[in-house]
């Protein structure tokens, strides 16, 4: 008898007839024979809605006690999944984060799961029961809840199939993992299986239909996950080790961001001092910095041009005044309308030639790139957001995505 970890996010159970329907889901897994734990999110927008009561009313809420709050939107959704599987004539029991063992350490809204102590959940897995767990939560040392940030019951779940050393399935609103957002590319393919390498690069560029820490954590553990639509209809992808014919192609999907802004900086006087300089004001403001490219010097300056979140434009030009004190007149200039693509394929490590074919295909479509940087499966360009879809349409077909 197989155990296995389901979870299914806030669209499935976002209402009780959704929430009706995947416990009769459930219930006809088990009466496969299957042992079943199930790790639940809160019903629809309920995450947002008590931020939203907190931040109402008080503009700056304590961690502690908004993890209280948002933890209870996960606490309504598991009581009533099991009142539905009872209602099947399931027997299953629901329990919080802090009930199911899941330690936690580290800040308030942010935690990370420490260890699991399977004891209780097991006790209830050997009567036979379903067990619905609260995803997103967990308990840290002072007793205290927590909650693991946002989209954490993706982590919850996987942490979980870990820990009892089984598979683990992700019910959501799309129905696989594709080559391309098949709203921007509608031919796009669905992958049977994608390996972890692959799908943490592009959880990480925004085409995650998983949260990313939770791929991480399945990585590390091997753990075989699963993501497919909440009905069960259709195929979905497998998440797993990479095996060759993985390796065989080049590439496996590709991404469009256009989150980040470009800021070009003229006429830094050409010195490593000065450039080191820039780079640690803006690190210890916290400014995620993603590209970097310098041109090379000319008449002693060079010109700097970094990418970085779109919504940071305002403390990085502060950032940048204050710089421009210190090390001289540099001009800065910000370009909003950017998007990065990004080609992405376990392929490459043994394949050459995939940044040079890209090269190639945006060069015969006249589309102008910015910035490229490379990382060993990775190739991300920087374009102007007006060659978007032309460039997604000329890289996705030529590679027969
Ligand atoms: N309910 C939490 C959120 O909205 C956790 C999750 O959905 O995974 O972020
Ligand atoms: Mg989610």
């Amino acid at each position: 008898m197989a155990v296995v970890v389901q979870k299914y996010g806030g669209s499935s159970v976002a209402t009780l007839e959704k929430i009706k329907a995947v416990a009769s889901k459930i219930s006809k897994r088990r009466e496969k024979g299957d042992k079943v734990v199930v790790v639940v999110s809160a019903m629809g927008d309920t995450t947002d809605s008590l931020i939203n009561m907190a931040n109402s009313l008080n503009t700056n809420p304590d961690k502690r006690e908004l993890d209280m709050l948002i933890s209870t939107g996960e606490q309504v959704s598991i009581s009533l999944m099991s009142m539905a599987l009872q209602n099947e004539g399931c027997e299953s029991v629901s329990l919080t984060g802090m009930q199911a063992g899941i330690q936690t350490k580290g800040f308030h809204s942010k935690a990370r799961i420490e260890d699991i102590d399977l004891t209780n959940l097991k006790n209830h897995l050997s009567e036979d029961k379903v067990v619905v767990v609260a995803g997103f939560q967990g308990v840290n040392n002072n007793g205290d809840i927590t909650t693991l940030g946002r989209g954490g019951s993706d982590t919850t779940a996987v942490a979980l199939a870990a820990k009892l050393d089984c598979d683990c399935e992700i019910y959501t609103d799309v129905d696989g993992i594709y080559t391309v957002d098949p709203r921007l590319f509608p031919t796009a393919r669905k992958l049977k299986s994608i390996c972890y390498e692959e799908m943490l690069e592009m959880a990480s560029l925004g085409a995650g239909v998983m949260e990313t820490r939770s791929v991480e954590i399945a990585q590390k553990y091997g753990v075989k996950v699963y993501v497919a639509l909440n009905t069960g209809e259709w195929e979905g992808t497998y998440i797993k080790e990479s095996d060759n014919t993985m390796e065989s192609k080049a590439i496996t999907g590709l991404s469009l961001s256009d989150k980040d802004l470009m800021v070009t900086i003229d006429n830094v006087r050409y010195d490593i001092q000065n450039i080191s300089y820039i780079f640690n004001e803006l690190a210890s403001k916290d400014i995620n910095i993603d590209m970097i490219s310098q041109t090379a010097p000319a008449g002693g300056h060079v010109s700097l041009s970094f990418t970085a979140p779109k919504t940071d434009e305002k403390i990085i030009l502060d950032i940048l005044e204050n710089v421009e004190k210190k090390i001289g007149n540099i001009n800065v200039e910000i370009e909003k309308d950017i998007t990065k693509l990004s080609v992405v394929g376990i392929g490459m490590r043994s394949q050459s030639g995939v940044a040079a074919k890209v090269f190639d295909i945006l060069a015969r479509n006249n589309i102008q790139f910015k910035q490229v940087t490379t990382s060993e499966i990775r190739i991300s360009y920087t374009i102007d957001t007006k060659d978007r879809q032309r460039a997604l349409e000329a890289v996705a077909n030529e590679f027969n995505l």
